[in-house]
């Protein structure tokens, strides 16, 4: 079984992310986002059921992601998957006093998110019961965007909605997945791939 202490070792042993992500991650507590039944794995290095198809991703995928995206303290961020609340609540702590805005397709995950942050006491996350597909415009412009839900093509139609320097990250593909990276800037869009993982689709009309 492994502990908490087994994944930070990990991390800092393979240099995989800065001490910042490696103190949210200590503040956080996974058993928070996870079923009461699954407690005893919370610190596995591997995705938990969250029921309705989804899951609450692997912890080293989480914290990859939150390196990749530069998150810096008053950034506007819009995630769409919110899942647990997990990964919205690691990025809120590493902004915070900035905003994220999470977007959730289903019902019931989107309430459980939001009892599991109210369990976790952070406020600066706000949730919303709505299809993800095509961001939200109501608070664009987002420093960054994150998908944690497997998009079939590059989401260009979201970088309207992103500042210039910002970052998009998206798992894209169909059966597995490039994590790719977008850098909006003044010439266009820069695109750095991660790797490959796996994500449970992003539903699309
Ligand atoms: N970030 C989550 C894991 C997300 S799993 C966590 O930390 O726990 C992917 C989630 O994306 C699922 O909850 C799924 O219901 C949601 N999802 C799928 N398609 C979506 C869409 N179009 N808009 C919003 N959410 C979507």
């Amino acid at each position: 079984m492994n502990t908490k202490q087994d994944l930070i070792k990990y991390w800092k042993e393979n240099n995989i992310c800065s001490d910042k992500i490696i103190k949210a991650f200590k503040k956080i507590k996974r058993e928070n986002f996870i079923p009461k039944s699954l407690i005893n794995e919370a610190y596995e290095d591997r995705p938990l059921s969250i029921g309705y198809n989804a899951t609450i991703s692997q912890p080293t995928t989480i914290i990859i992601m939150l390196q990749a995206l530069e998150l810096k303290k008053g950034d506007r961020i819009l995630e769409i998957g919110t899942g647990s609340g997990y990964n919205a609540a690691l990025i809120a702590e590493l902004v915070k006093p900035g905003i994220v805005y999470s977007l959730e397709i289903i019902k019931e995950l989107a309430k459980f998110a939001e009892n599991n942050l109210k369990k976790a006491n952070i406020k600066n996350i706000k949730i919303f019961n709505k299809d993800g597909s095509k961001g939200l415009k109501e608070y664009q412009p987002y420093n960054k965007i994150v998908f944690t839900a497997a998009c079939k093509e590059i989401p260009y139609n979201l970088l309207d909605q992103l500042k210039e320097n910002g970052i998009s990250l998206a798992p894209v593909g169909l059966y597995q997945q490039k994590m790719l990276k977008l850098i909006k800037n003044k010439e266009g869009v820069e695109i750095q791939s991660l790797g490959d993982f796996l994500f449970v689709p992003l539903k699309q009309d």
